[in-house]
Formats: C-alpha cells, sequence, structure tokens
C-alpha cells in the first residue's frame, strides 16, 4: 500500500490521552493530508465526540493500517500485520485508560473478535489493557439506524472517563516494587469488567501497577 499511497497517516493526537480511538485504515481524505480522520469519517466522529462532551484535542486518534488501501478495501491480514508494531507501540506510548475500537477491522485485530452488532458497547479487559468496542463513524453514513446506537456507546464511554476521574484517590503507602514511600492512585474497576472489585494501585513515582482485593489494600496500606 505504501507504492499507491500519497502520504503515510500516522496517529494524531494527545500523547497524555485517556483514550485512544482506533479506526480501520486512511480514506482519501486522510491520505491526501496524512491526517487520520479528517474525510466524512472524521466529521462523523467528530460531530458524535461533541454531543458526548468528550474534546477531540483531549484524545488520539489512529487506525490499524497507516497507508489508505486502493480504492479503499478492506485490509488484508498481511497489511495489518504489516503495521501491527506502529499501533502497539502507540498505546505503548500514550498508555491510555481505555482504547476504543471502531468497528470490525480493529476489533478482530485488536481483540480476535468478530460482529461488532452483537458486541458493541461492551468493556472488555485483554491483556491488562481495557477496551470499548463501538461501530465505526462511517458505518452511521451508510446506515443511519446506527447513529442513535453509535451515540449510546460515546456517552457509555464518556461515563466510564468521568467515573474513572472521580473515583481516582491517592493514598500514601510503600510501592512493593520500587520501595519508594509514594502516592498510590487508586482506581476501582467497574464490576463490568473484572466482575469482582479490585483496586488497581499504581505507584505516582515508578509507575508500577498492582491489583489487590479491597479488604487485602486496608492491612496491606498499614505499611
Ligand atoms: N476511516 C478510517 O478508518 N480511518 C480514517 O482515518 C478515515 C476513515
Amino acid at each position: 500500500m505504501c507504492e499507491t499511497r500519497i502520504n503515510a497517516v500516522p496517529g494524531k493526537g494527545n500523547f497524555d490521552a485517556d483514550v485512544i480511538f482506533v479506526g480501520e485504515a486512511p480514506g482519501r481524505s486522510e491520505d491526501a493530508r496524512g491526517e487520520p480522520f479528517v474525510g466524512a469519517a472524521g466529521k462523523r466522529l467528530d460531530s458524535i465526540l461533541e454531543d458526548t462532551g468528550i474534546n477531540r484535542n483531549d484524545v488520539y486518534i489512529t487506525n490499524i493500517v497507516k497507508c489508505r488501501p486502493p480504492n479503499n478495501r478492506i485490509p488484508s491480514k498481511e497489511e495489518e500485520m504489516a503495521c501491527i508494531n506502529f499501533i502497539t507501540q502507540e498505546i505503548e506510548i500514550v498508555n491510555p485508560k481505555i482504547i476504543c475500537v471502531m468497528g470490525n477491522t480493529a476489533y478482530s485485530t485488536l481483540l480476535g473478535g468478530k460482529e461488532i452488532t452483537k458486541n458493541h458497547g461492551k468493556i472488555i479487559e485483554k491483556d491488562g489493557k481495557v477496551f470499548f468496542v463501538t461501530f465505526h463513524p462511517a458505518a452511521t453514513i451508510y446506515n443511519q439506524k446506527l447513529i442513535g446506537e453509535i451515540r449510546n456507546d460515546f456517552k457509555k464511554l464518556a461515563k466510564f472517563l468521568k467515573d474513572k476521574n472521580e473515583i481516582k484517590q491517592f493514598e500514601d503507602r510503600r510501592c512493593d516494587f520500587c520501595m519508594a514511600k509514594t502516592k498510590h492512585e487508586i482506581v476501582v474497576m467497574p464490576k463490568i469488567i473484572t466482575r469482582k472489585r479490585r483496586w488497581l494501585f499504581k505507584c505516582t513515582e515508578c509507575n508500577h501497577e498492582r491489583w489487590l482485593q479491597p479488604y487485602r489494600t486496608v492491612a496491606e496500606s498499614l505499611y
């Protein structure tokens, strides 16, 4: 695809973002400008973000593949795998609270999932990362019925981010990784993800993370 593209289209946005949005592949406008989601699908995404009170400048937006597939076809598995290191590294660097996969390509590449119509709106935990599944904004251009559904999904996502920021507490304790006396950020995972209530202790010095049951945190926070 790098032979037929005009520009490569890397991800763009805030490197401190709480959320990364992942689409499929650049289209014609993205190829011309070298930026993700700046054409018709991008306008849809902007309008849904605005409706849900999420500011585009606060988030990071990217695609599974970084070059436009000829005639906007769906990228092949080989093409996705050729680009997989880019998205993995973008996720590592931004280290978001949640990764929003938009559409079947992102859903199958990052989560091995199928049938977005049955699974949209779900929060899924995989390899220590939290994902949110929704439709691709372009799907709402061809199927108007999806507009309400995607808006509801985005509201859920906005609520997840709001709750996450509100529940954040800090507690003084010693980090059992770097041993520094530090403040641990306590993040309570919602029931939907773990079923069991667990707290994530994140050391503000070294970023070490550790999952604990709430009753253990009481005893452990004493030292
Ligand atoms: N569709 C995508 O999946 N990504 C873009 O950047 C634009 C359209």
